[in-house]
């Protein structure tokens, strides 16, 4: 990379051209804390900390309100966090890549810095720009950071990817990582640069978000991290399940829009007490993202087609969004989707399992679903998950049905979670709550049952199966 060591103010008065000031382009990194490609980006004397505001990609129904409601505030806050090391965020709206190439060509940068995303239109979109900048001899720089081993630096011995989970995880754990990258301390704009301005909500979309979701930004995910770890990480292991205490971090929205570095999560907690349970599930993340680098079409295609033929979305489909389905545990969560945006792992293993196995709706159905309405919506987590569960997918189970009542009755004893998101069963015993009789649906207005679980199953193993 060329260094210049001039200051960019004085002499982009003189001559524009002189100045070759990098551009670093954030995308799903929105931190200063171990991002390795700002720090790159910082060695230039000036530089452009840059953000697009993806027009087209914010329309599509599939990138739900309440995701970019928490990127408008990750943005907002990532502002503050350059603005107090001399810099500010630049945005601009419109085509990524035309708007990219236009902020590259007007401040006369020979490098532009961002973080390697192994998503398929992250891809298509690094192809793109590698193709356009070449013309104009700018060198595209790419740094990893959106996850804690780059997808495709874990490989089994024949050198492909791995498709199971627990001997990806052993490799991976056993890897030296990378160094943490350091915060950079100062950073420099070319003078006289437009910042351009953060969009409001209403800029961007005429949709609602859910009434209850987090706030978005490094500043907010690290204060809930650290409140996180304090209370509750040593008892990870043993209270994650438990449904109703909500004892999981919920990281997952920062983790995905790159607010925390899952890097400097992994290796700040690896060694603390439950820190190895919880860095597991970090590692089930890293997973899915390597897995879906190397198979893009696991995003929409059956991973292993176990000869289920598929069923179609009907009327059932609206009451599993809508959370009367008459099973206490599944509208609860359904519930708790609408409102906060997000679902505990493990209701969202529930509704999953009811929906593609109790009322036979395809997983793809559910799964864009679950990406119009969570923060924490990831094509890779989530697609890879669903199909986990409809047994499409990486479960060497593939005939695992999770039962709405035992499960609430096992891991929602007291019915509190239940009682939080349906309202119409305040009132009713710890021991009914789980599967209310007739009467007492009746008397408090609940649905009765869409399906009876076991009739529905036997239907469903009748189809997998035969007679
Ligand atoms: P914690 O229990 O505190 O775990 C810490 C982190 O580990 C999470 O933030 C997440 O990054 C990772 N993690 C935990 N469990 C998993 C898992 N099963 N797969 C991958 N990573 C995991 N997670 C998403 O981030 N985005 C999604 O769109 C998503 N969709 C899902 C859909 C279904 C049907 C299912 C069953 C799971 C889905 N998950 C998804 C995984 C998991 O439910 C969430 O990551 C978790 O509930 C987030 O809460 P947390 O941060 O408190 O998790």
């Amino acid at each position: 990379m060329r260094r210049r060591r001039v200051s960019c103010a004085t002499v982009i008065v003189m001559e524009r051209t002189a100045l070759h000031p990098s551009v670093m382009v954030f995308t799903r990194d929105l931190r200063v804390r171990d991002n390795p490609a700002l720090i790159a980006a910082c060695e230039a004397d000036c530089v452009v900390p840059l953000f697009i505001v993806d027009e087209p990609l914010l329309g599509h129904p599939a990138v739900g309100v309440n995701r970019i409601r928490f990127l408008l505030d990750a943005l907002a806050d990532l502002d503050r966090s350059l603005r107090l090391i001399g810099g500010a965020l630049v945005v601009r709206r419109g085509d990524w890549l035309n708007e990219l190439m236009t902020v590259v060509e007007a401040c006369g940068a020979d490098v532009v810095h961002l973080s390697d995303d192994g998503s398929a239109r992250a891809k298509r979109r690094l192809r793109e720009l590698r193709s356009r900048a070449e013309s104009s001899k700018v060198e595209i720089v790419t740094h990893p950071g959106v996850t804690v081993v780059a997808a495709g630096e874990v490989l089994t011995a024949a050198g492909t990817p791995f498709q199971m989970f627990t001997p990806y995880y052993r490799r991976w754990i056993a890897l030296r990582w990378r160094d943490l990258a350091p915060s950079p301390r100062a950073i420099a704009l070319p003078s006289g640069i437009d910042v351009g301005s953060i969009p409001s909500l209403e800029d961007v979309t005429q949709r609602r978000p859910s009434p209850r979701i987090a706030a978005g930004g490094e500043v907010a995910g690290l204060d809930a991290l650290r409140t996180w770890t304090a209370g509750q990480l040593a008892r990870y292991g043993a209270s994650h399940d438990a449904i109703a205490d909500d004892a999981t971090s919920r990281i997952s929205p920062y983790l995905h829009f790159g607010c925390l570095s899952p890097l400097e999560v992994a290796t700040r907690l690896r060694d603390r007490p439950g820190g190895d349970e919880f860095v597991r599930q970090l590692c089930w993340r890293d997973f899915f993202h390597q897995l879906l680098s190397s198979r893009p079409d696991l995003a929409y295609a059956d991973m292993h087609d176990r000869g289920i033929p598929s069923g179609t979305a009907d009327e059932s489909f609206a009451a599993w969004c809508n959370g009367q389905t008459g099973y206490p545990l599944v509208d609860a969560g359904m519930r708790q989707l609408r409102s906060e945006g997000c679902m505990h792992n493990r209701v969202r293993m529930v509704v999953a399992s009811f929906l593609t196995k109790d009322l036979d709706v395809p997983w793809q159905v559910g799964a864009r679903y679950f990406m119009e309405h969570l923060v924490d919506g990831d094509l890779a987590n989530n697609q890879l998950n669903w199909q986990w569960v409809a047994g499409t997918g990486t479960d060497a189970n593939p005939h695992r049905i999770f039962n709405p009542i035992r499960q609430s009755e096992r891991f929602d004893p007291d019915g509190a979670y239940i009682r939080r998101y349906v309202g119409e069963l305040q009132d009713i015993d710890s021991k009914s709550i789980h599967d209310p009789s007739p009467a007492q649906r009746a008397r408090c207005g609940y649905s009765a049952k869409l399906v009876d679980h076991a009739a529905a199953i036997a239907h469903y193993r009748l189809r997998r199966f035969g007679p």
